[in-house]
C-alpha cells in the first residue's frame, strides 16, 4: 500500500543534517508496525514523510502503485485528510473547542453535513470510550483521554493509515496499555505505523518491528503472513477538502468566545478610529441641518434684493477676473457693469411693476417696506447766507408711507420731529448715536452750526428743488443748470418746491441692528417721487437724452445702452426703478415673498426673468462650504486614528496568528488547505471588524447624546449639533470590516504559510 524508495530528507538548519539517507521500506494495508531507535534517528522525519506533513528531498513515496512525485499542496492536504490519520505524542487538540468539535473538525474539512459530522464524530468517540465527556474541553481530560480524543479524530475520516508519534510517550503504563489495547484493535483493519521507546509494549503489541539508525533501517522483523496482503487495490484520486466560510465563521467565532477579554479589547482599539470618523461626518451633518433649518430661519427676514446683475444662482456676483494675471494687460474694474459668465440681468419691466404693486396689497401682512432705487437726480438750489448754491451728490431714500412700517423701521429724535407726510416734506436720518457725516455735511453746503441738534433743524428749508426745464438750459448740444437765473428761480414758489425738515429720524432698535434701513442721508416720501417722475418724463433734458448717445449733461459718450438707460432714469425719465429692495416683515413672510416673486418667473424665457439676490441663501451656501471644508480637515485627522487603530489590529492580529500557530498546524495535519486556514483568519477579522465597527457607531451614538446635550446646555437655540446619519454608519461599519480584514491580510496569509510540521513543533 505505501512504498518509499530511497527516500532522502536532509535538514538545511545551520549546519546540513541528513534526517533520512536513503531510506526503502514497504508497508501493507494492516497491520501493527512499530518503529524503534534512539533519539534523533529519524524516526519522526519518517513519519511526516509518510504523512505528507513534510516534504522528502529525493526518492519516492508511493501510494499504492502512485508515485506522490507530481504531487500538488491540494494533492498532499486531500490525502492527509482522507488516507492519513495522525495521533500525536503530545495529542495536538484544539483547546478553545469541546472534544466532540475536535473530532468533528476533521469531517468539516472533507465537506461533509453538519448533521452527518455530528453522528460520525460521536460514534468515533463512543469506540474510544469518550461517552461521557463529549461537550468538555481538552483541558478537562485527562492525558490518556486526550490521547483517545486524538485517536477518535484520526479515526473519524476512516483513513486507511494511522500515524502515531510515541502516543503513549506522555502516558503512564496503565494508561499506555489501554491505549496500545485500541491501536491494536485498529490494526485489525488498518495499518498502524507507530514510533515508540518503548520496545517491550512493541515486542508485545506489533505485528512488525523496524529498527531505525542514523536515518536509516538497522534490523526489520518483515514477516509477510502478519503484514496483511501487500498486493493493492488501486489508487483512487482523493477527494479534495475544503472548508466552507461558514466553518470557518464558526471555527473562529467559538475562538473568539474563548477569549472574550482580547476579543472586546481588540473591538476597542479597531473601534476608536471608527468612532473619530463617525463623529466628524455626525457633526458636519447635524450643522448643516442646523444650518438648513434655524441659521436659515434666522437669516430669512433679512432683505430681498431684485438688482440690476444678479449670478445665477441668486448670490452676490463675484469678481470673475483671475488673480495675479501673467499678462501686462489693465482691467478697468466697473461695479456698475459687474457682468461675468454665470451672471444675469434684471430688466424691471412696467408688467414687473404692476405685479409687485399687487404684491403690495395681497401680502400686506408679510412686506415691511419695498424700496425702490433708481438713482433719482435731484435738482436742488440752497440759500447759504445770502447765496445760491447748488447742491450735488445726496444720499436721498424713500420713507415708508404708513405710519407703523415707519416707526418699526425709524425712531424720532427730539420732541419735535414727524414722519414726513406731503411731497415737500423731508427728514434727516442720523446714525444710532446721532451722527451725521462731515461728508454730508460739506455735500448740503452746511456749517456745525446749523445742526446743533433736532429742535434747531426742524421747520427750516433745506433746499429747494426745481423742475428739470426750469434747472436746465441748453448750450448747443449740452444741457447746463442754470446759473445767472438760480435766485430767479429760487424765488419762485412756481418753479421751485421748497422742502422742508420735518424731523430727524435715526434707525430703530429692531432694524437698525442688521442694517436694514440706511443710517444717513435724507428721507422723502414717495410723493416726492412720483412729483419728480412726473415732471420729468416729458421734460426737454430727458426727451434729448433718450435720443443721443451721449451724455447730454457732460458730452461723454456712453460705452453701453445699460449706461444711457441709468442716465435716463437718473434724470426721471423713467417711472420704473431699476432696482427694489424688499424687506420682509418676519420668516413666513420671507417665504411667501420669495414665492410670489418666484412665480413671476415661471414659463419665462431665461432672459426676462427677474431673479432676486437671496442674502440667506448664498450666506447658508458659504456657511455650508465651510462645514465641508472643515469636516474635511477634521476627516483627515480622524483618518490617521482609523490608521493607527488599524495598525493596532494588525499586530493584535499578527499575535493571534503566532497564538494559534499549533491549532494552524493541526488543521494543517488533518487536511486544511492554506486558503482554509487564512480563511479562518479573515472569517475572524470580519468578525473583530464588524463588531468594532459596530461598537463605533453605537458609542458615537452615545457619545453625540451627551454632545448635543452640552452643547444645549450652552446655546438654547441649538438642540442637537451631532447627527448620525443611518447610511454612513452602515458605510461606517462596512468600512471597518474592510479596515480590519486588509490589516489582518499580511498576518493571514503568513499564518497560512507556514509548513504544518512548523506549525506543529511550536508549543
Ligand atoms: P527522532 O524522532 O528519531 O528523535 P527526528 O526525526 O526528530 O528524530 O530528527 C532526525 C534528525 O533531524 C535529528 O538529528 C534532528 O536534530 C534533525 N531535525 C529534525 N527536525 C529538524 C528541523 N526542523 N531542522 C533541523 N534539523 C532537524
Ligand atoms: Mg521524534
Amino acid at each position: 500500500m505505501l512504498e518509499l524508495k530511497n527516500i532522502k530528507k536532509i535538514y538545511h538548519s545551520g549546519e546540513n543534517v541528513v534526517a533520512l539517507k536513503d531510506m526503502s521500506v514497504k508497508f501493507g494495508n494492516k497491520g501493527f508496525v512499530s518503529i524503534l531507535g534512539p533519539s534523533g534517528c529519524g524516526k519522526t522525519t519518517l513519519l511526516n514523510v509518510i504523512g505528507g506533513l513534510d516534504a522528502y528531498d529525493s526518492g519516492d513515496l508511493i501510494i499504492k502503485g502512485k508515485s506522490t512525485k507530481s504531487f500538488r499542496n491540494s494533492d498532499w492536504d486531500a490525502y492527509r485528510n482522507n488516507f492519513i490519520g495522525f495521533v500525536f505524542q503530545n495529542y495536538n487538540l484544539i483547546s478553545h473547542q469541546t472534544i466532540l468539535q475536535n473530532v468533528e473538525v476533521a469531517l468539516t474539512l472533507s465537506g461533509i453535513s453538519k448533521a452527518e459530522r455530528k453522528k460520525r464524530a460521536t460514534q468515533a468517540l463512543i469506540d474510544v470510550g469518550l461517552k461521557d465527556h463529549m461537550n468538555k474541553k481538552p483541558t478537562q481530560l485527562s492525558g490518556g483521554q486526550m490521547q483517545r480524543v486524538a485517536i477518535a479524530r484520526a479515526l473519524v475520516n476512516d483513513p486507511e493509515v494511522i500515524l502515531a508519534d510515541e502516543p503513549t510517550g506522555a502516558l503512564d503504563s496503565h494508561t499506555s496499555v489501554q491505549i496500545m489495547d485500541i491501536l491494536k484493535e485498529i490494526s485489525k483493519r488498518k495499518l498502524i505505523i507507530m514510533v515508540t521507546h518503548n520496545a517491550d509494549l512493541a515486542q508485545e503489541y506489533s505485528s512488525r518491528i523496524i529498527k531505525m539508525l542514523d536515518g536509516d533501517i538497522e534490523v526489520d522483523t518483515h514477516l509477510e503472513e502478519s503484514d496483511g496482503n501487500l498486493q493493492d487495490s488501486k489508487f483512487t484520486k482523493f477527494k479534495k477538502t475544503s472548508m466552507s466560510i461558514f466553518n470557518a465563521i464558526g471555527l473562529s467565532f467559538s475562538n473568539l468566545m474563548t477569549k472574550k477579554w482580547r476579543t472586546i479589547l481588540t473591538s476597542i482599539a479597531g473601534s476608536i478610529g471608527i468612532i473619530g470618523i463617525a463623529l466628524v461626518l455626525a457633526i458636519s451633518n447635524g450643522s448643516k441641518i442646523l444650518i438648513n433649518g434655524k441659521v436659515s430661519d434666522m437669516l430669512s427676514d433679512s432683505p430681498i434684493h431684485i438688482s440690476k446683475v444678479v449670478n445665477n444662482s441668486g448670490g452676490f456676483v463675484e469678481n470673475t477676473n483671475p488673480q495675479y494675471p501673467d499678462n501686462s494687460n489693465i482691467i478697468v474694474n466697473d461695479p456698475t457693469n459687474r457682468k461675468t459668465p454665470s451672471s444675469h440681468q434684471n430688466i424691471i419691466t412696467k408688467e414687473y411693476m404692476d405685479y409687485i404693486n399687487k404684491m403690495k396689497v395681497e401680502l400686506k401682512d408679510s412686506i415691511l417696506s419695498i424700496s425702490d432705487s433708481r438713482n433719482l437726480n435731484m435738482n436742488l438750489l440752497a440759500k447759504r447766507g445770502s447765496k445760491i448754491v447748488d447742491i450735488q451728490g445726496v444720499y436721498s431714500h424713500e420713507m415708508p408711507s404708513k405710519k407703523e412700517d415707519f416707526e418699526k423701521q425709524y425712531e424720532l429724535v427730539g420732541s419735535t420731529s414727524r414722519m414726513p407726510v406731503e411731497k415737500n416734506e423731508i427728514v434727516i436720518i442720523v446714525d444710532s448715536q446721532n451722527q451725521v457725516s462731515k461728508y454730508w455735511m460739506d455735500s448740503w453746503n452746511l456749517k456745525e452750526d446749523d445742526v446743533k441738534n433736532a429742535e434747531s433743524l426742524v421747520g427750516k428749508t433745506l433746499a429747494k428743488l426745481v423742475d428739470n426745464d426750469n434747472y436746465f438750459v441748453k448750450e448747443g448740444n449740452i444741457f447746463r443748470p442754470i446759473n445767472s437765473e438760480a435766485s430767479k428761480i429760487y424765488d419762485d414758489t412756481n418753479k421751485s418746491l421748497e422742502l422742508k425738515v420735518v424731523g430727524v429720524v435715526r434707525p430703530s432698535k429692531e432694524s437698525g441692528d442688521n442694517g436694514k434701513v440706511p443710517s444717513a442721508g435724507i428721507g422723502y416720501t414717495s410723493k416726492l417721487e412720483e412729483h419728480i417722475v412726473n415732471k420729468s418724463l416729458n421734460s426737454q433734458i430727458v426727451a434729448a437724452q433718450k435720443n443721443s448717445d451721449f451724455n447730454v449733461t457732460t458730452g461723454q459718450k456712453f460705452s453701453d445702452e445699460a449706461e444711457k438707460k441709468s442716465m435716463i432714469s437718473a434724470l426721471g425719465g423713467n417711472d420704473i426703478p431699476e432696482e427694489l429692495t424688499i424687506v420682509p416683515s418676519n420668516v413666513e413672510g420671507s417665504k411667501q415673498i420669495k414665492e410670489y416673486l418666484d412665480k413671476y418667473n415661471e414659463g419665462k424665457s431665461d432672459k426676462d426673468k427677474i431673479i432676486y439676490e437671496d442674502y440667506s441663501k448664498s450666506i447658508i451656501s458659504a456657511l455650508e462650504m465651510a462645514v465641508n471644508m472643515a469636516s474635511v480637515v477634521l476627516i483627515a485627522l480622524a483618518a490617521i486614528s482609523l490608521i493607527v487603530s488599524s495598525i493596532m489590529i494588525a499586530i493584535l492580529t499578527y499575535v493571534s496568528v503566532l497564538e494559534r500557530t499549533k491549532e494552524i498546524g493541526i488543521l494543517r495535519s488533518i487536511g486544511a488547505r492554506k486558503k482554509d486556514v487564512s480563511r479562518l483568519f479573515n472569517a475572524e477579522n470580519i468578525i473583530i471588524g464588524f463588531i468594532a465597527g459596530t461598537l463605533g457607531v453605537g458609542l458615537t451614538y452615545l457619545i453625540s447624546i451627551a454632545v448635543n446635550e452640552i452643547v444645549h446646555s450652552q446655546i438654547k437655540q441649538v438642540d442637537t449639533i451631532a447627527v448620525l446619519a443611518p447610511i454612513h454608519a452602515l458605510f461606517l461599519v462596512g468600512l471597518s470590516i474592510v479596515i480590519t480584514l486588509i490589516a489582518g491580510f499580511i498576518p493571514a496569509k503568513m499564518s497560512a504559510r507556514k509548513k504544518p510540521v512548523d506549525a506543529l513543533r511550536t508549543e
